[in-house]
């Protein structure tokens, strides 16, 4: 497997708690020059330190990915990126019924136009570079399926699946290759009350695994998505779920 990442650039959004902070690890361990972006620069700044004092290389960037003029402004200053995981993500708990224009427009912002925007800069910058590069939309196995109380959280990862392959297609001339992780349930900040709730224990019962998974089981996927060990893969989008999508109805 071609998953060293030595001389790499790595942006990661959403990088200040949950999956966002492990892969700032991950990508350092495995070479990259790792942008830790997200809000809570406080956060930022401890992971930074944990991975200077694993040796690993990495900096905070103050970065609000639904305000297009920030993202426009932070990533300005770039020549080289090589590696991008848009994976800053929100959620929210209402059904349809309950969910009004405030919910539905601040997770489309986040969710969906925050990954578009950090994208087009990225690629702006890969396609002036001349050496392609990695687009890693972290979606949802919910933009595939549905769910309960997911009104606009659902229908934002298919646009993030559905955005992941009009990207791939456009800007393949470019060596830029996008793909998606189409992630389960994983226990983070996000979900943590509903997993552990009795709702939470039915729905594991429904996963053919029989667990919810872990953060490090998104490892193999991230690696792969990231390095050379997917140069012909763009346009993909990678279920990593225990099994739930194939669950029976
Ligand atoms: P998390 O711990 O709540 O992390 C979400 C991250 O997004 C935080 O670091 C947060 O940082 C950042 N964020 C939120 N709004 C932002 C904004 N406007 N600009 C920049 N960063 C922002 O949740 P997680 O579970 O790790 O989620 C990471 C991604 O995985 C999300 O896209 C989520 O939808 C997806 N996902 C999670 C699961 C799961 O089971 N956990 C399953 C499928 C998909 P700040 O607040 O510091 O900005």
């Amino acid at each position: 497997m071609r998953t060293d990442l030595s001389g790499r650039t790595a942006l990661v959004t959403g990088a200040s708690s949950g999956f966002g902070r492990h892969f700032c690890q991950l990508l350092a361990r495995s070479g990259a020059d790792v942008i830790a972006a997200a809000r809570r620069t406080d956060l930022l700044d401890s992971l930074v330190a944990d991975i200077a004092a694993e040796g690993g290389k990495a900096r905070a960037l103050r970065l609000d990915v639904a305000d297009e003029a920030q993202v426009v402004e932070a990533l300005s200053g770039l020549e080289t990126l090589d590696i991008v995981v848009n994976n800053a993500g929100i959620a929210g708990p209402s059904r349809a019924i309950d969910c009004e224009g405030d919910e539905w427009r601040s997770i489309f912002d986040v969710n969906v136009n925050g990954a578009f925007y950090v994208s087009r800069e990225a690629a702006r910058i890969m396609r002036k570079a001349g050496r392609g590069g990695s687009i890693i939309n972290i979606a949802s196995i919910t933009g595939l399926r549905t769910a309960h109380s997911a009104a606009a959280y659902a229908p934002s990862k298919a646009a993030v699946i559905h955005m992941t392959k009009s990207l791939a297609m456009e800007w393949a001339r470019f060596g830029v290759r996008v793909n998606a992780i189409a992630p389960g349930y994983i226990e983070t900040d996000l979900n943590r009350e509903f997993l552990l709730s009795p709702a939470g224990e039915d729905m594991k019962k429904r996963i053919p695994q029989r667990r919810f998974g872990e953060i490090a089981d998104l490892d193999g996927p991230l690696l792969l998505l990231a390095s050379d060990a997917s140069a012909y893969m763009t346009g993909s989008v990678l279920a990593v779920d225990g099994g739930h999508l194939a669950s029976p109805l």
